[in-house]
């Protein structure tokens, strides 16, 4: 995100280092910035966890991510021996004073042999319960002293309600600057969602008509074919309201619905995003029931493969009222936004994986065809495609060529593959970077990760405090249960689809 500036000497510090973000995501960004010649000479990681190993079979093991989740295919030999003389291993508890000696002692010995200062970025690849301890025992060993040298990287979850969240956000406050601070949320790193603001704020086209004057609404829709699988410890915790829309669909929203920023620094972009979290209408206990609806996936086919239903799962709880689906109709209560709703959706097990924005812009105030020119009449949509596909359509009506005047919907795209032929990086990398060059604009910061909390709380409450007497109430394969239909039908919309391929 900031061009031209350079990343200082770096230590990385990475805890959960024997895990699994960091083997399938921490470790290949951070090999790919080596591969570009974004990493600095003096630069370290050292990775930890309880596991005893030594460097060797510290640096095998990520190997072994590389080889099996790397955007560009197996490491390259001489290249990846290059890269690992800069990685060890340290075999400590975090809950343990000693561990934090270490570090200390170690990063000393990194500078000295550098003869400079350091950035040291502490990133928690860790179960969020570790996150307050951690942060205490960096404090009390002094290693986040320098606030203008030492960072701290989060993952999500970033609490687990408002009061949590807040809580978090108070300790990390006794310790750190927020500019110390940074709160990852790696649907923010993509390439295509990145883009959403250059398309909205570098093209004089679209914002006159970005409006409640000429859109009718919007849909954001993040669906998912894979189950829950081994993971049913962590997210029969969760479910989809906390784990997708608190955080990524919210911040989807936001970048669609926020108001021009002044620069494009951190700090500007990230207030006009409050400002929407801000102006977001809140739910009424009484109004859950008619803006929220939620779903648990039943057991069914996919792709020829029997799969069970969630409260099947390995390890599931077999009464569980968690939802794996979740769809919520949003009001922005501005000018800008007054009673153009928000439609968002996420689910699992659902029939394809895309994640897919669509603004349906309001019909022709007039329309001057005959009724049976229109093959396929259709209201012009935007649809920003952020996966598989990254694209961007605008969809039109057009006359089909032919002796008669008969309209059509056709697309204007702009496809990301057929624009461009270097490969987009990974999210983490565009994160990771960030963090090292002290850039935050695409992390969250405190205020927005409570707003966001603050708006789907009496949804949470509401569904914490009903049990669903329907669940499972979609089958494997579907697009979700019923009622998420009927809660954009009711509006006269549907659901939309990008269909395979883009072609209708
Ligand atoms: P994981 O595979 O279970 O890894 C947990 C890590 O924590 C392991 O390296 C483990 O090391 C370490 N650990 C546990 N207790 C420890 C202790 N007392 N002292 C030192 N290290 C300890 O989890 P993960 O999937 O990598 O996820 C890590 C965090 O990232 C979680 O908060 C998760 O929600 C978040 N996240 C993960 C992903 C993903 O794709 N995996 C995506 C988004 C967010 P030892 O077993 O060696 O002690």
């Amino acid at each position: 995100m900031s061009p031209n500036k350079k990343v200082q000497p770096t230590i990385f510090v990475i805890f959960g280092g024997t895990g699994d973000l960091n083997a399938r995501k921490l470790t290949p960004a951070l090999y790919h910035l080596f591969l570009d010649g974004q990493l600095p000479e003096q630069f370290a990681i050292i990775g930890t966890g309880r596991t005893p190993l030594s460097d060797e079979q510290f640096r095998t093991r990520l190997l072994d991510g590389i080889n099996q989740f790397s955007r560009t295919g197996k490491a390259d030999k001489k290249a990846w021996s290059d890269f690992a003389e800069h990685m060890v291993y340290q075999a400590s508890d975090v809950q343990e004073a000693t561990t934090y000696q270490q570090f200390s002692k170690r990063i000393k010995g990194y500078e000295k042999d550098w003869d400079t200062e350091a950035n040291v970025i502490y990133y928690l690849a860790v179960a969020p319960e570790f996150f307050p301890v951690i942060a205490g025992n960096l404090a009390k060993s002094s290693l986040t002293a320098d606030a203008e040298r030492t960072r701290i990287v989060i993952e999500k979850p970033f609490g687990h309600d408002l009061e949590s969240s807040r809580e978090l956000n108070k300790l990390l406050g006794q310790i750190f600057t927020e500019r110390q601070i940074y709160r990852i949320d790696h649907y923010l790193g993509k390439e295509t969602v990145q883009n959403i603001m250059a398309f909205r704020f570098a093209n004089a086209l679209f914002e006159p008509l970005w409006n409640r004057n000429y859109i009718d609404h919007v849909q954001i829709s993040v669906t998912e074919q894979l189950g829950v699988g081994e993971r049913s410890g962590y997210y029969d915790g969760a479910g989809a309201l906390r784990d997708m829309i608190q955080n990524h669909l919210l911040q989807l929203l936001c970048l669609v619905a926020m108001e021009p920023p002044v620069d494009f620094t951190a700090d500007e972009v990230r207030n006009r995003k409050v400002d929407v979290l801000r102006a977001m209408r809140r739910f009424a206990p009484e109004d859950v029931r008619e803006s929220a609806v939620r779903g648990q996936y039943g057991d069914g086919w996919m792709e020829g493969k029997q799969v069970p239903g969630y409260r099947e799962e390995p390890g599931a709880n077999p009464t569980s009222n968690t939802e794996t689906f979740a769809a919520v109709k949003f009001f922005v209560d501005n000018w800008r936004w007054q009673g153009v709703p928000f439609y968002v959706r996420t689910g699992k097990r659902l029939h394809r994986s895309a994640s897919i924005i669509t603004v349906q812009f309001k019909d022709v105030p007039h329309c001057i065809f005959p009724a049976e020119t229109a093959e396929s009449w259709q209201q012009n949509r935007l649809i920003i495609s952020i996966q598989p596909e990254m694209s961007i359509r605008l969809q039109v009506q057009a006359k089909r060529p032919g002796l008669d005047m008969m309209l059509n919907t056709v697309d204007m795209v702009f496809d990301y593959k057929g624009t461009y032929t270097s490969q987009a990086p990974e999210a983490y990398e565009t994160l990771l970077l960030d963090t090292m060059l002290g850039d935050q604009t695409l992390f969250m910061r405190g205020d927005q990760v409570e707003a966001a909390w603050d708006l789907i709380m009496p949804i949470l409450n509401s569904w914490q405090g009903r049990a669903s007497q329907s669940f499972p109430n979609y089958s494997a394969d579907s697009w979700g249960p019923e009622v998420a239909e009927a809660l954009i039908a009711r509006d006269g919309f549907h659901w939309f689809t990008l269909p395979l391929n883009g072609k209708h």
